[in-house]
């Protein structure tokens, strides 16, 4: 079994018909073969994040070789490594200047709950200021875990409704992030 934990998986949308389900199922499809992940790369994971992308184990047979080092033209915020809480407000704008819809990937121990950095310096969990969707364990993660975790998205990806982002209890979990 995964130890691959996946936060928000979509509930049933009430009154959805046919035609919404069947676009909900084409645009999700589209959308979980065509992620472009934002790379948030601080230490060591990130160097595991890099033979990933290589042709070994290659990214891009999954439909997400276009990195985008820009969060405006983003919509997968995968983070790896070690977050200081001084780079903890730049991570959140980074979040904060990326278009709905967008999903959040903490890669390995550090960006999940700070890992062996117990310190008054770390965050412990980038859950701590940005919602995330995924988690994958691992110290570090190897590529096959980011894969498994980046699957998971796509899995959620293909079965969110287009509307989620607009439902009450999104709105909700955003704005106990402080964000509107
Ligand atoms: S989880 Fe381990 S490998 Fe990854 S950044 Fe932290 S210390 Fe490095």
């Amino acid at each position: 079994m995964s130890d691959i934990q996946i936060v928000g998986a979509p509930a049933g949308v009430e009154g959805s018909g046919f035609f919404a389900t069947s676009l909900d199922k084409a645009v999700g499809l589209a959308r979980a073969n065509s992620l472009w992940p934002l790379p948030f790369a601080t230490s060591c994971c990130g160097i595991e994040f890099m033979a990933t992308m290589a042709s070994h184990y290659d990214l891009s047979r999954f439909g997400a070789e276009r990195l985008s080092f820009s969060p405006r033209q983003a919509d997968l915020l995968m983070v790896m490594g070690t977050i200081a809480k001084k780079m903890g407000p730049v991570l959140r704008q980074v979040y904060l200047q990326m278009a709905e819809p967008r999903w959040v990937m903490a890669v390995g121990a550090c960006a999940s709950s700070g890992g062996i950095f117990d310190s008054y310096s770390v965050l412990q969990g980038i859950d701590e200021i940005i919602p995330v969707d995924v988690y994958v364990p691992g110290c570090p993660p190897r590529p096959e875990a980011i894969i498994d975790g980046f699957m998971c998205i796509q899995e959620l990806v293909k079965t969110e409704s287009t509307r989620r982002r607009n439902e009450p209890q999104y709105q909700k979990l955003l704005a106990s992030y402080g964000i509107q």
